[in-house]
């Protein structure tokens, strides 16, 4: 009998992420193109120091299709590539050992939540969450402060975000291996800021994984 996946798919058929072409083989995430010729981050490349974490993985660089892709993602309301691009975070996950008893993400501000009409950081975690089996939980509240893609100088980025997030409730991360999920990584200012936070709550360990790397 099909499933209502099985019909989903024959109605909406899967399309590659980063170019769109529609995938034959039902379970890929990509399509054989993309797959052999996008910038893949590998071994130490992949991994991103990132103050008061344990470091930061990223499967891909931040460029060319991926860039699109995640723009794409972030401001053209494509929410639902979501699924295939939290796969490829949690594979990398997975793939540098990593553990966490619960994922989270940097959020938006209401504001900017309201003008978005969805928090793709929020998105994606939730399909690593979805993927690696952990619950996924909000953990943090952003006051609004100005965007941080208008900047370039990571001392302006860093104190940009400086006391932008606060904890929740710290209940939540006490004594927790905490997982920040976000799209892309720049100077990191953003993740580090959030994992201080995190660790000021009393999570006993934050570790990062985003889908692309800048620089
Ligand atoms: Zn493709």
């Amino acid at each position: 009998m099909p499933t209502i996946d099985f019909l989903w798919d024959l109605l909406f058929p899967p399309k590659c992420p980063f170019c769109g072409r529609i995938l034959e083989r039902s379970g890929d995430l990509l399509c054989p193109d993309c797959q052999r010729e996008l910038p893949w981050l590998t071994g130490p490349e992949g991994e991103k120091a990132v103050d008061f974490t344990t470091g930061c993985v990223a499967p891909l660089r931040y460029q060319d299709r991926v860039r699109d892709a995640v723009r794409a993602y972030k401001f053209g309301g494509k929410s639902a590539r979501s699924r295939a691009l939290g796969a490829l975070v949690a594979q990398c996950v997975s793939d540098h050992g990593g553990s966490a008893d619960l994922i989270s993400w940097p959020p938006l501000s209401r504001k900017r939540l309201r003008q978005r009409g969805y928090d793709q950081a929020r998105l994606l975690a939730e399909e690593v969450g979805k993927a690696l089996g952990l619950p996924v939980e909000a953990t943090l509240t952003k006051r609004e402060v100005p965007a941080q893609s208008g900047l370039t100088e990571e001392a302006e980025r860093r104190a940009n975000v400086r006391g932008a997030y606060a904890a929740l409730d710290p209940e939540r991360v006490r004594d927790k291996r905490v997982l920040l999920v976000d799209d892309v990584v720049t100077s990191g200012s953003t993740l580090s800021e959030c994992a201080c936070i995190l660790r000021l709550a009393g999570a006993s360990e934050v570790s990062c994984a985003v889908l692309a790397r800048a620089r």
